[in-house]
């Protein structure tokens, strides 16, 4: 079976609809997993949480759907995220809160351990450095782990320590026996200095993972942004992908 890992979605609907469409345009997937961080910073959090209920088959809850759900404390975040969170917890419906509030924060799907940061600290820890990867391998049990929220596409193979493992864009790549930790990269707001949505697609049968860039619309995203008057900081960065 084919899968989709998605992840930092941060509700830019023009983002989310280019990856399934993409996704589309490679023969599809069978499931679609996702890696938190659905709301906070973009315009569209409800449509993007519509949608996402009706494709995505697992998710974990990010640092911006527990604070827009009001589980988390909004002051844990710097100025222009937490203005943006208020922003999108005014938008939602019981209903959303309601699901926002029962994603789980580590899941384990087959050979994959999903959480939002890391296993370790599934909320607020990014796993930037081989290092940090290897401190965390005592934390799941599956060879695999599927993380987000740096919003960088990264890969951490680790045999006893870890390593960076390059992966060219769109080029199918072999995981071999190694554990690995897996970024997808962020769809909604990249920060790697590429700002086209990033995501992932892996063939369980071939064990081949690919990482991906599409282009989107980031001027619609941008427009939206000003309407509902979110931090400008938020949308010029979209632009460059920091
Ligand atoms: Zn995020």
């Amino acid at each position: 079976m084919r899968y989709a890992f998605i992840a930092d979605i941060h509700a830019n609907l023009a983002a989310l609809t280019a990856v399934l469409e993409d996704i589309e345009r490679r023969g599809g997937v069978s499931a679609i997993w996702c890696l938190g961080d659905i709301v906070g910073y973009g315009p569209e959090p409800r449509e993007c949480l519509a949608l996402l209920r009706q494709i995505a088959g697992v998710c974990v809850a990010g640092n911006h759907d527990r604070a827009a759900a009001g589980v988390v404390p909004i002051d844990e975040f710097n100025s222009d995220a937490a203005a943006a969170v208020h922003w999108a917890a005014g938008q939602l419906a019981p209903d959303d809160i309601d699901f926002l509030c029962g994603l789980p924060l580590v899941i384990e799907q087959g050979d994959f351990t999903l959480a939002h940061g890391s296993p370790r600290e599934p909320i607020w820890e990014y796993v930037l450095s081989p290092e940090i990867a290897r401190q965390n391998l005592d934390h799941f049990s599956t060879r695999y782990c599927l993380v987000g929220h740096s919003h960088r596409p990264a890969v951490f193979s680790c045999d006893g320590t870890c390593s960076v493992r390059h992966f060219s864009p769109h080029e199918p790549q072999q995981l071999g026996r190694s554990r690995m930790m897996i970024n997808p990269g962020s769809v909604g707001q990249p920060r790697d200095g590429d700002p086209r949505a990033g995501y992932a697609i892996y063939d369980d049968e071939l064990e081949l993972v690919s990482l991906h860039r599409v282009p989107y619309d980031v001027r619609t995203t941008q427009r939206r942004m000003q309407a509902h008057g979110l931090p400008m900081r938020l949308l010029t960065r979209l632009s460059y992908g920091l």
